[in-house]
């Protein structure tokens, strides 16, 4: 393997301590509050992680479950109450959401000012119109991560490979915005020969949820190879790369588990302190 390894763990532990410090000097606790709905194991692994980081850095964590067979006006009831609670500047409804509850009406019902997964269309119009606001966590840690190993971005052709709203349309955006500056594509699975796009990016994300999609012979040598993907093959986590094909061409790549999936984590903490700092000034 010839690849430098991006530690997202690493890089991950280091934007947790920025935030610890900052929370540190607030005459004020910065609440985050979780909901979690149902009994996914996945999601309980995950919000179980977040309430940990939480703590960590000096936050309240507030933490609120539903039965998965809650109505909608319940969650709504629920969001509402977290919404005018001064205490809270942070609110994360895990997602998905079990079936028979309307996920996208959930997220709109959270008040902007404090929502931390920056999913809301509010804080998703801010961010096509290039406005300060909250962002996306997985993007945001992506582009952290770059940043940290000074992976130059300015002038770069990058290529996303999945187009959903959580991670390759605002990932698009972000990269290509004034001031970041790279050139960018956005692959999806009606994109023609997908290796002969891949093969163009100096920086290649692969953000499809499909493991293993990204071989050696779809990145171009040197590329950066950031791997989104977290699938669940045979009880283990895999990419949508396949790290050892591709880490044999790559100039730098992340691993998975390790990689974005810390990151984005640690970009919740970061949202939920700039949450506060704007809603108590
Ligand atoms: P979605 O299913 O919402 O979107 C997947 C995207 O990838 C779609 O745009 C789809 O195209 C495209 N795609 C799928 N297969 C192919 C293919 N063979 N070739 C080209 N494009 C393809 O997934 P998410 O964006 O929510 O998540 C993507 C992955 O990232 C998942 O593995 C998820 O678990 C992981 N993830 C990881 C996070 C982290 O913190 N590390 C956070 C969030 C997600 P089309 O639009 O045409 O269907």
């Amino acid at each position: 393997m010839t690849a430098r390894i991006l530690d997202g763990n690493e890089v991950a532990g280091i934007v947790r301590a920025e935030v610890a410090e900052a929370v540190s000097a607030l005459p004020y606790t910065p609440g985050l509050a979780t909901i979690l709905v149902g009994d996914d194991p996945a999601s309980h692994v995950y919000v179980r992680g977040k309430r940990r980081d939480a703590e960590e850095v000096g936050f309240a964590s507030i933490h609120h479950e539903l039965p998965a067979t809650a109505a909608q006006s319940e969650l709504e009831a629920l969001i509402d109450g977290l919404n005018g609670d001064p205490d809270v500047d942070g609110i994360l409804l895990q997602l998905p959401l079990p079936g028979g509850l309307d996920s996208e009406a959930a997220v709109e019902r959270i008040d902007p000012a404090k929502d931390v997964d920056g999913l809301h269309p509010f804080n998703l119009g801010l961010l096509v119109l290039g406005r300060k606001g909250l962002r996306p966590c997985t993007p945001g840690g992506v582009v952290r991560l770059l940043e940290h190993y000074d992976v130059p971005i300015a002038g770069k052709r990058a290529v996303i490979v999945g187009r959903s709203f959580l991670v390759g349309r605002p990932l698009g955006l972000i990269l290509s915005e004034r001031g970041v500056d790279a050139t960018v594509t956005v692959a999806h699975s009606r994109s023609a020969d997908l290796a002969e796009l891949t093969r163009q990016a100096d920086i290649l994300v692969a953000a499809a949820g499909s493991p293993g999609l990204i071989r050696g012979d779809h990145v171009k040598p040197g590329a950066t190879v950031i791997d989104v993907g977290i699938n669940r093959v045979d009880g283990k986590l895999k990419g949508d790369v396949d790290f050892d094909s591709a880490a044999e061409v790559a100039g730098a790549i992340t691993p998975v588990p390790g990689g974005v999936g810390p990151m984005t984590r640690a970009m919740l903490m970061v949202n939920t302190l700039e949450a506060a700092r704007s809603r108590r000034g």
